[in-house]
């Protein structure tokens, strides 16, 4: 079995005390976004983590009130605190304004998508003790966002891989295997039909493999890998993709658990980071308050765990695995009644249950 790792951050942004209050950007963002943001917010407030949140819109929010989806003041509180936790962002299919989460990343060279995909006991899906985290390479591939009508009725899209974004990516994951005691590391690619540009990602991945012997490397295509991940989803550990299939296998990997709103994710940078869950704007559930906020909330212990704060980021999980295992309090997507906010307070209770048990627990007889 494997060992429970301490903590699981690459990019630590410096030990603080536990009275200093920190600046961080928070981009509520569009859809269901709001709503899980509010209960993230809750929640690391209950953890006692000080922070002093500077509020911006972005995304569908910031064009009807700015007339911008990325206003100056967004970019400049980026600039300022570097950290940022923020709902999902509506993006247009076929039409409209390129992607801002995708603008964001780029800007701000936060390379590095990780999305840790565990089951909670309690949620039921077809696998139990599902553990695998998505590594994705977050600023080039089809995501460069180039494209062009050659002709009418013939458009390119042009796919962009470079030694230096994989040797990078490729860097991060195995970093992320050694330091968090994590036994292999798979890249996922499909270089026998793409060979120059994911031979070059592969190429890329061995070479760094070669300086981590102690972890196990091996590769696989990914349609073959998709199948292999609903059949044996242990046969993986973490994974090594480029920025589209990331994207596509994560979604599937979020099946694995029990749906979207069950992934949390961050994207690291050398200087910095925004954290935000896996899932979309959820537009089918908006405005109903029945969105599951556990995504948000473990990306908010991500976010916690960055500036530092490893024991408030163990509390925020153990709250929620408490939660999930109880089977009262849930939302629609895992079968349950309870709204958003419901489920945000449940973790909060039993965050405080769990902190004066430990006191109790710890006083002299
Ligand atoms: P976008 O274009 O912003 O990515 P989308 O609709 O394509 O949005 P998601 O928003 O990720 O993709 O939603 C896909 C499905 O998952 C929807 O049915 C949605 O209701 C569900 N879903 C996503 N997030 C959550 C959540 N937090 N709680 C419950 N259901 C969710």
């Amino acid at each position: 079995m494997r060992r429970k790792p301490k903590h699981e951050i690459l990019f630590l942004n410096g030990k603080r005390n536990g009275d200093e209050s920190v600046a961080v950007t928070l981009i509520p963002g569009d859809g269901v976004g709001p709503e899980v943001i509010g209960a993230a917010v809750k929640v690391i407030e209950a953890s006692g983590v000080r922070i002093e949140w500077d509020r911006q819109e972005a995304g569908a929010a910031a064009l009807k009130r700015y007339g911008t989806p990325v206003p100056d003041a967004l970019i400049s509180s980026l600039r300022r605190t570097r950290i940022a936790l923020k709902g999902p962002l509506e993006t247009r299919v076929g039409e409209g304004y390129r992607s801002i989460n995708v603008y964001l990343r780029k800007t701000f060279d936060l390379f590095a998508n990780l999305r840790p995909t565990r089951s909670f006991p309690g949620v039921s899906t077809r696998f139990a003790n599902v553990d695998l985290i998505v590594v994705r390479e977050n600023t080039e591939d089809l995501y460069a966002g180039i494209e062009h009508q050659v002709t009418p009725g013939v458009v390119e899209s042009v796919k962009i891989i470079t030694a230096r974004a994989s040797t990078r990516i490729a860097r991060f994951a195995f970093e992320f295997a050694r330091r968090n005691d994590r036994k292999s590391v798979t890249a996922i690619h499909k270089a026998n039909i793409m060979k120059l540009s994911d031979g070059l990602f592969l190429k890329c991945a061995r070479r760094v493999a070669a300086d981590y012997k102690d972890i196990k490397y091996s590769e696989q295509i990914v349609d073959a890998a998709c199948m292999r991940l609903v059949i044996d989803p242990s046969s993986f550990d973490v994974l090594l993709l480029e920025n589209l299939y990331g994207d596509i296998v994560s979604d599937l990997c979020a099946g694995l658990v029990g749906g979207l709103g069950m992934v949390p994710g961050a994207n690291y940078g050398d200087r910095g980071a925004i954290f935000e869950a896996v899932h979309g704007t959820a537009p089918d559930i908006a405005g109903k308050g029945v969105a599951n906020p556990v995504a948000a909330i473990l990306s908010g212990a991500m976010l916690v765990e960055y500036l530092g704060h490893q024991e408030a980021a163990l509390r925020i999980r153990a709250a929620v695995a408490t939660v999930l295992r109880g089977r009262r309090v849930r939302t629609p997507d895992l079968g349950g009644k309870s709204s958003t906010d419901e489920v945000a307070a449940a973790i909060v209770r039993a965050m405080k249950h769990a902190a004066s048990s430990s006191a109790h627990l710890a006083k002299p007889e």
